[in-house]
């Protein structure tokens, strides 16, 4: 049988055997196709929560579903907006039905426990509206015990002694984290081919008004797309980030779905 912690890698048996009784865990990323600055790769948001999930896998009983590879509209205070070339997104109903189709599906395999995991902010909302309609769909057709932990790994990363390790400097706020120290940190320690560090462009953290405005003004994000730099990252500071968020989430899936 394949030990493979990734649904597409096992043969629909494997699936089978693995999923029969409902009590191994599926685990779906949720991601982008967004612009990362000049010194990323475009499906970071992917990969991420990706890699996460894998090594949750390997010490729960669970599996990683394949991720979905779009998500939601860049948003400018999050993101940098919509407007960069390569940044492909889905209208928000996309991704709720998205959501929805998965859950009914992974529910007639007989799955029964879910962990969304989140890999870009604006996703949220639609994740939740997709979870809240496959399970009211779910509910209409009898099955009423379908449970599903939703989260972003970054909010894992609570501990301030952890926080000032990651930002001696003093720590911005998730908010302008796109493409900074969090994302390339973890990138330097997964994918370090996909990162080149002599093209971080170091700019003051963006500042934006306590409002936005629609059509957006470009303008207002800085040139190369990340909102804060990335100057102070380092693969270690990835290898801590790692470490904490697989244990927090492995945590949370022992705690919710603990038999
Ligand atoms: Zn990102």
């Amino acid at each position: 049988m394949s030990k493979s912690v990734f649904v597409g890698e096992l043969t629909w048996k494997e699936y089978e055997a693995r999923v029969a009784g409902g009590k191994c865990v599926a685990m779906l990323p949720v991601g982008a196709l967004e612009q990362h600055g000049h010194h990323m790769c475009m499906n970071v948001d992917v990969l991420l929560p990706t890699a996460v999930c894998q090594r949750v896998a390997e010490c729960v009983d669970a599996l990683v579903l394949p991720g979905i590879q779009y998500g939601y509209k860049s948003q400018q205070k999050s993101g940098g907006g919509n407007h960069f070339p390569g940044t492909t997104s889905l209208d928000g109903a996309t991704l709720t039905h998205t959501v929805q189709d998965i859950i009914r599906e992974l529910a007639r395999h007989g799955v029964r426990r879910l962990v969304m995991m989140n890999g870009h902010y604006e996703n949220s909302m639609f994740i939740v509206e997709g979870i809240d309609l496959a399970l009211r769909e779910l509910r209409y057709g009898g099955i009423d015990d379908f449970k599903v932990v939703v989260l972003s790994y970054w909010d894992f990363i609570r501990d301030p002694d952890v926080i000032a390790k990651l930002y001696p400097e003093g720590f911005l706020g998730w908010d302008i984290e796109h493409g900074g120290v969090f994302e390339t940190s973890l990138m330097l320690a997964l994918y370090p081919h996909l990162v080149d560090l002599d093209k971080v462009v170091d700019h003051p953290p963006a500042t934006f008004p306590p409002y936005d405005v629609f059509p957006i003004i470009p303008e207002r994000t800085p040139a190369c797309g990340t909102l804060s730099s990335a100057k102070t990252a380092s693969r270690e500071k990835g290898e801590l980030i790692l470490e904490v968020c697989v244990a927090g989430i492995a945590d949370v899936i022992g705690k919710e779905f603990g038999d």
